[in-house]
């Protein structure tokens, strides 16, 4: 692992990019080069708070890509997984969790690691599109439609109006009362993707620089090229600003690690799991589940040999016992839950006492696999 400081030689790129624009010059690099097909992103649509997925191949359009958007929990291991054939090389840009589903998938033969370029961008949390339009309507003098962008510094929430104003709040603030942070990002302590080639932050960084943590030769290759090209220029940076990324993050996780004390005791799996109503949502949204066709949970003995899905606790049973151990706490199953049962913090706190009884952290663990068979996808 090494650390340097980048900034992206493109006025353009510099101006749109979240810190240094390092990220998209090192896309416009591989792109431009030829080092792959395409690049998964990014782009904001109707307003900033529903940036969506594209499918980049031409450098040109990389700039619409620029920026950090807090408000877009996606997750793209899953389309990857779906719609790209094991010889199309591609970069994609992973938040922490994102980078860990993808690593479940890696170790599932489901993704080719060979031929992606995981860009990794650390991660304090995200909030959701629509809590987070009501919480700038209720804390900020601001009309959620005015916002031009947002940013998460220093402990705050910040947006930019459309008329160059500037407001912030306290994330813990916003939290007490129930907004702020999606609650998986509140108790979530993999703040930064190590498992990526290259993990970028703010952490450390001086204004208008990119830090980043270099973790594979893949990933040194791609800041000594786009270098070599002269799209960017690093430096080292001093021990300070190392040390500093490092107090910060470990900050970050004991928060992550005092959430998880204070909310797991308060659910009870089968008190939760009386409400489901088996729609299957959970299941299909889950971004390491992937054996849809094959999935026990279409199978008619969990069924009563009915059309009927299964019990609430034959469905909720099985998906814990197959998916909570590869669980990267992403949230999402919550997020689409029709009976607000609080799923994955149910996985995450059962994922935490396979930790603890086997040392394996889902999509982080190298050494350590886990449990579950995970054919060949010719198998199947
Ligand atoms: P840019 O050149 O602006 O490129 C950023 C790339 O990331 C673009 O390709 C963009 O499409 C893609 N992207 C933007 N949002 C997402 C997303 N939600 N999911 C996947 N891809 C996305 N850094 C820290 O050090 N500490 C933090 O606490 C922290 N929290 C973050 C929280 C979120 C939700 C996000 C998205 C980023 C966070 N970052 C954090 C990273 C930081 O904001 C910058 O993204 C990083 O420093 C890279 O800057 P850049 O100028 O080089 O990137």
């Amino acid at each position: 692992m090494s650390y340097v400081l980048a900034k992206s030689k493109d006025d353009d790129i510099l101006s749109a990019g979240e810190c240094g624009g390092a990220i998209t010059s090192i896309l416009k690099y591989l792109l431009d080069e030829k080092l792959v097909d395409g690049i998964f992103a990014l782009r904001p649509f109707d307003d900033i708070y529903d940036a969506m997925p594209v499918f980049i191949t031409d450098s040109e359009d990389l700039i619409s890509t620029a920026g950090s958007y807090h408000c877009a929990p996606t997750m793209i291991g899953d389309i990857i997984e779906r719609f790209i054939d094991d010889d199309t090389k591609i970069a994609v840009t992973v938040k922490p969790c994102d980078m860990r589903a993808m690593h479940e998938l890696v170790i599932r033969h489901r993704i080719n690691d060979d031929n992606v370029y995981f860009i990794g961008l650390n991660c304090g949390g995200t909030v959701s599109p629509v809590s987070g339009r009501k919480m700038i309507d209720l804390f900020y003098e601001a009309d959620p439609n005015d916002v031009v962008s947002e940013e998460i510094d220093k402990g705050k929430f910040i947006i930019e109006l459309a008329d160059g104003g500037e407001e912030a709040v306290k994330i813990h603030d916003l939290e007490a009362e129930g907004y702020g942070r999606r609650n998986n990002c509140q108790r979530c302590d993999v703040k930064i993707p190590r498992m990526a080639d290259i993990a970028c932050g703010n952490w450390g960084a001086e204004d208008g620089w990119t830090f980043i943590e270099i973790n594979s030769e893949k990933g040194q290759k791609l800041v000594d090229g786009a270098k070599k090209v002269g799209i960017l220029e690093t430096k080292t940076p001093n021990d300070a600003a190392v040390e500093g990324r490092s107090k910060v993050e470990n900050i970050m996780i004991k928060m992550a690690k005092k959430n998880q004390d204070a909310t797991y005791p308060l659910v009870s799996e089968m008190d939760e799991w009386s409400r489901c109503i088996g729609c299957y949502a959970c299941r299909d949204i889950c971004p390491v589940c992937w054996c849809f066709e094959n999935c026990e949970l279409n199978k008619s003995y969990f069924k009563d040999g009915t059309n009927m899905p299964p019990s609430p606790i034959a469905f909720q049973g099985v998906r814990l016992s197959h998916m909570s151990f590869s669980c990267c706490d992403c949230g999402q199953c919550e997020d689409v839950c029709p009976m607000d049962i609080p799923v994955s913090l149910i996985f995450d706190k059962l994922q935490k006492k396979y930790y603890e009884r086997t040392g394996y952290v889902a999509g982080v663990s190298e050494d350590i696999k886990p449990p579950l068979y995970s054919p060949e996808k010719t198998e199947l």
